[in-house]
This record gives structure tokens, C-alpha cells and sequence, in this order.
């Protein structure tokens, strides 16, 4: 599947606003939005007034980036969001964090969604006992997400987790961090998800235009 693969702090300084997507670096001095924390470009630091469909279309291509998906594949959860039955930009940020990869990444085992899309995509992870190598699969409430016995030994996965306790650790996610096994307890509570903010509506109004 198609993936994003050029410059990432570039997409936070773009968006005015850390989206973390380098692990480590993010929570340093060298995070490239705390030394240049404006646009990108030879005109980043020119004054220009956003009009309002700007400003919905940056918020929707800041969701998009922090999932680290591509147009269409985040265009999919906005239109699955629709046909359900609750508010559709929760149920549409709830289908992005019930995302293997996003849930890979929210237990600790990468520092990153794109650290955890490749951990998943090589073969590191079990859920409920079985061997998933598809970062995109949508994990239900109860799910055990482990990583293999032979991969603890993982140099990426052992120096991420030992950094888990610098960022925070969502409700909806438990961690048994001597066991390398966590569980997916359901749907996010979204008043924890404002690091980095999120406007869904403003998401939604730039697709129902
Ligand atoms: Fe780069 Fe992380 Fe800083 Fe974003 S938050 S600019 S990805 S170092």
C-alpha cells in the first residue's frame, strides 16, 4: 500500500504544530518546528491570510499526517465514519485509533506509527495468539496485541519501550510492559486525544462541502 515517504518535520512545520512523527528527536531540542516553527519554503515566513476552506483543508491534512495515511486510504475512514450510527468525526478518529498500526504504536512497541507500521508489516506482532502482518486491520474491544516471543529482542521494539513513560498512555489502552503484551480495551475517549489538538469538524466539513 502507498506511503508517504518525504520529509516529515517538514509536515509539522507546514501545520504549524509538533504531529511527533520522528519518536526520540520529537521530544528534543533538535525537533526541527522548536528551532524553524514556521512553514517550509522560501515564502514560509511571508503573512498569509488562510481563507476558510484553507483552514479545513490544513485540519483535515494534519488528521491525515498524523495517522501517516495517504488521501485515499484516510478518505475510506471518513466515508465508513458516515454510514455509522454516532457522531461522525468521533467514529471516524475512533476507526483511526483502532488501527493496528496505531495501536502497535499507542502500547509502546514503536516510537512511531510508521516504526509500528513496519514492526507489524515484518512479521513482530501477534493478535489474539495469531500472527497479523497487515498494519491497516481494525482491532475490536478485548484484542491482545503481543509482540513474538523471538522478536523481544528487537532493537527497535526494547529502546521504544523503554521510553514508554514519556508520552502519555491512553484509557482505552493497557500495557504489560514485562510481558511485551497489551490489550485494546475499545473505543478512545476523546478528550485524551489532544496531543497533538484535533478539530474533527472541521474534517468533516471539508468532505461534505
Ligand atoms: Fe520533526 Fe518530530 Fe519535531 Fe515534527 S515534532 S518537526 S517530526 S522532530
Amino acid at each position: 500500500m502507498a506511503r508517504y515517504t518525504g520529509a516529515v518535520c517538514k509536515l509539522c512545520r507546514r501545520e504549524g504544530m509538533k504531529l511527533f512523527l520522528k519518536g526520540e528527536r520529537c521530544y528534543s531540542e533538535k525537533c526541527a518546528h522548536t528551532r524553524r516553527p514556521y512553514p517550509p519554503g522560501q515564502h514560509g515566513q511571508a503573512r498569509i491570510k488562510m481563507s476558510e476552506y484553507g483552514v479545513r483543508l490544513r485540519e483535515k491534512q494534519k488528521v491525515r499526517r498524523i495517522y501517516g495515511l495517504v488521501e485515499r486510504q484516510f478518505q475510506r475512514y471518513y466515508f465508513d465514519a458516515t454510514r455509522r450510527k454516532g457522531r461522525t468525526g468521533e467514529e471516524m478518529l475512533g476507526l483511526l485509533e483502532s488501527r493496528l498500526d496505531n495501536v502497535v504504536y499507542r502500547m509502546g512497541f514503536a516510537s512511531t506509527r510508521s516504526e509500528a507500521r513496519q514492526i507489524v508489516k515484518h512479521n513482530h506482532i501477534l493478535v489474539n495468539g495469531k500472527r497479523v502482518n497487515i498494519p491497516s486491520v481494525l482491532l475490536r474491544a478485548g484484542d491482545k496485541v503481543e509482540v513474538r516471543q523471538p522478536s523481544r529482542e528487537v532493537k527497535l521494539i526494547t529502546a521504544s519501550l523503554a521510553q514508554v513513560e514519556k508520552r502519555p498512555m491512553m484509557s482505552w489502552i493497557e500495557l504489560d510492559k514485562a510481558n511485551f503484551v497489551g490489550t485494546f480495551k475499545g473505543k478512545p475517549v476523546r478528550e485524551e486525544m489532544n496531543e497533538p489538538p484535533i478539530r474533527e469538524q472541521y474534517v468533516i466539513e471539508y468532505y461534505s462541502r
